[in-house]
């Protein structure tokens, strides 16, 4: 039997959350290990050439608002590493079927000037109600990117927008995108140029939590941007990776952790699944909840593995890449320029698709959002060549090759609507079904990208209601991955968190 290395600190799984929670420990001084069931690094932050060669496709995700205000990577030197942000000129535009388009620039003024052009007064709201905000900025951010719990943010808030500005955040926080779109704008595009961004998220754009989840993505559009890495997501990785290894920290591919072991109610170890064991009293887990529940068995108290098993996962998803012949032909002009487009139209129509979704029924017209890095970015195809990127959120009938086959026509459709000649351009595809996205990455379970529901009550108390949520009864483990506080999308805090309450943990009991 080879005997256990023995190491200060052991991350399952290398994504962004893995890799900020390894930086975190390794910036302490711990010799940490992250050990990745993958052969490549970086969860759902990866880069390939899916298509042809010479058109960077990235795998799963793309456009990195809170990566850009993530007050995690803030903290690291990532150009230093190789990570270069590119802005494309717009961040992001909603065209509609008369051919315009409700575009989000990052100057606001620039935003108000587009909304007013389609609808006059609805321009001007928007800069009256995201204004403040934005001169608020800091203290959202502490509280939208903080850990949890957001007290030093929530303080913040109130110095920064007074008590009533900050219960006004607060009912944001309850309130619906219908109802915030109905208080702000009077015009159609606009309020579809809202309801797109909730669909980021999960939660239906007339269901509490939906306000804040479109509002919020807006202003960090003004705040931060919606930037991708120059040259594929997977240059974000790479400067994560290579920072942590100037630190000392080690990552191993192709280690896929089939085991946490425990000794009266500790951390002892782990083993991975060709048997080689690790023995530390830190185990972080860039995991979903279920998977993390399984790796530790019978060991898990019952209380606490019967009210984890309650966390709740999003919608399926398809995800398609297309190398193309030339840029997508967008009838809208601000559509031409912008990073990332929704495809879907009129607030109604992109409303219809997540009831649809809801009620398990195949949307003819899905909403998509949909990448075109190459825009900004000419590293990511062959000169005059473009990339485009796109995924939509199905329901369950959307499984074999055949639903998902004809589920991606539909998603051609679409763009043709706003971009006809689109079809005509595309050189080659490659489609990933909501298992294909499962077998890629084992954290999107059933093809959810989201690391787990946002229903309004997951994403305040994520993964379950708790004062550290991060913590699990089992001393020395740690859950941080997007299923953990504040969830989803690519700025690392719930790693981090979840490592500097595993250092703070590790100070009390030493002591
Ligand atoms: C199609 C798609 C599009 C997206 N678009 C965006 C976007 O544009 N912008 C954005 O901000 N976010 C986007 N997201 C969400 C974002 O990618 C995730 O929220 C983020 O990657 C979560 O990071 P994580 O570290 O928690 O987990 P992940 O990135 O999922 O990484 C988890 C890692 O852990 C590994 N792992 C799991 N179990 C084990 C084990 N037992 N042993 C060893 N390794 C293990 C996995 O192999 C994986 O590499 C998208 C996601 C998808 C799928």
């Amino acid at each position: 039997m080879t005997t256990a290395q023995r190491v200060d600190a052991i991350v399952v799984g290398s994504g962004p959350n893995g890799l900020a929670a390894a930086i975190r420990l390794a910036r302490a001084g711990r010799e940490v290990v992250i050990l990745e069931a993958q052969p490549r690094l970086g969860g759902a932050v990866v880069s390939q050439e899916l298509t042809l060669p010479g058109f960077v496709a990235d795998t799963f995700s793309s456009v990195y608002p809170a990566a850009a205000a993530s007050p995690v990577f803030r903290r690291m030197p990532l150009e230093r590493h190789g990570l270069t942000w590119v802005h494309p000129a717009i961040a992001m535009a909603h065209p509609m079927p008369d051919g315009r388009a409700g575009a989000l620039y990052r100057d606001l003024e620039r935003t108000a000037a587009n909304l007013d052009d389609l609808q006059p007064g609805d321009g001007r709201a928007w800069a009256a109600w995201a204004g403040p905000y934005l001169d608020a900025f800091e203290a959202l951010r502490a509280t939208m990117l903080g850990g949890f719990p957001p007290v030093a943010g929530g303080a913040r808030l109130v110095t920064a927008l007074g008590i009533g500005g900050t219960l006004e955040f607060a009912r944001l926080l309850l309130t619906s995108a219908d109802q915030l779109a109905t208080d702000l704008f009077t015009g159609p595009h606009a309020r579809a140029w809202l309801f797109g961004s909730v669909l980021h998220g999960d939660v239906p754009a007339e269901e509490s939590g939906s306000a804040i989840a479109g509002s919020y993505l807006q202003l960090l559009g003004h705040a931060a941007g919606w930037p991708s890495p120059r040259g594929g997501a997977g240059n974000l990785t790479g400067a994560l990776a290579s920072y942590l290894r100037t630190l000392g920290g080690e990552i191993q591919l192709e280690s896929r952790v089939d085991r946490i072991v425990t000794a009266r109610g500790r951390v002892a170890g782990v083993i991975t699944a060709d048997g080689t064991r690790w023995r530390t009293p830190i185990v972080i887990a860039d995991t979903s909840p279920h998977a993390m529940l399984q790796l530790v068995g019978d060991a898990m108290p019952s209380e606490y593995a019967t009210r984890l098993r309650r966390f709740r996962y999003g919608p399926r998803t398809v995800k398609v890449d297309w190398a193309l012949d030339g840029p997508t032909p967008w009838t809208a002009p601000e559509a031409r320029l912008a990073g990332t487009v929704h495809v879907g139209g009129e607030a109604e129509a992109v409303t219809a698709q997540t009831t649809a979704v809801r009620r398990g029924e195949i949307p003819e017209r899905p909403f998509l959002l949909f990448g075109q890095q190459s825009v900004a970015d000419p590293t990511r195809a062959p000169t005059g060549k473009h990339t485009a990127w796109a995924y939509t959120r199905v329901p369950s009938a959307v499984a074999g090759p055949e639903a998902v086959t004809a589920h991606v026509e539909r998603m051609t459709d679409q763009v043709e609507r706003f971009a006809p000649g689109f079809r005509d351009l595309v050189l080659a595809r490659h489609v990933q079904g909501p298992q294909a996205l499962e077998d890629g990455n084992v954290n999107l379970v059933g093809g959810d990208v989201g690391g787990g529901t946002y229903r309004l009550d997951q994403t305040v108390f994520r993964p379950l209601p708790a004062l550290v949520p991060y913590a699990t009864p089992i001393r020395g483990l740690w859950l941080g991955s997007a299923s953990a506080f504040p969830g989803g999308a690519v700025h690392g805090v719930p790693g981090w968190t979840a490592a500097s309450y595993a250092l703070a943990r590790t100070r009390v009991t030493a002591s």
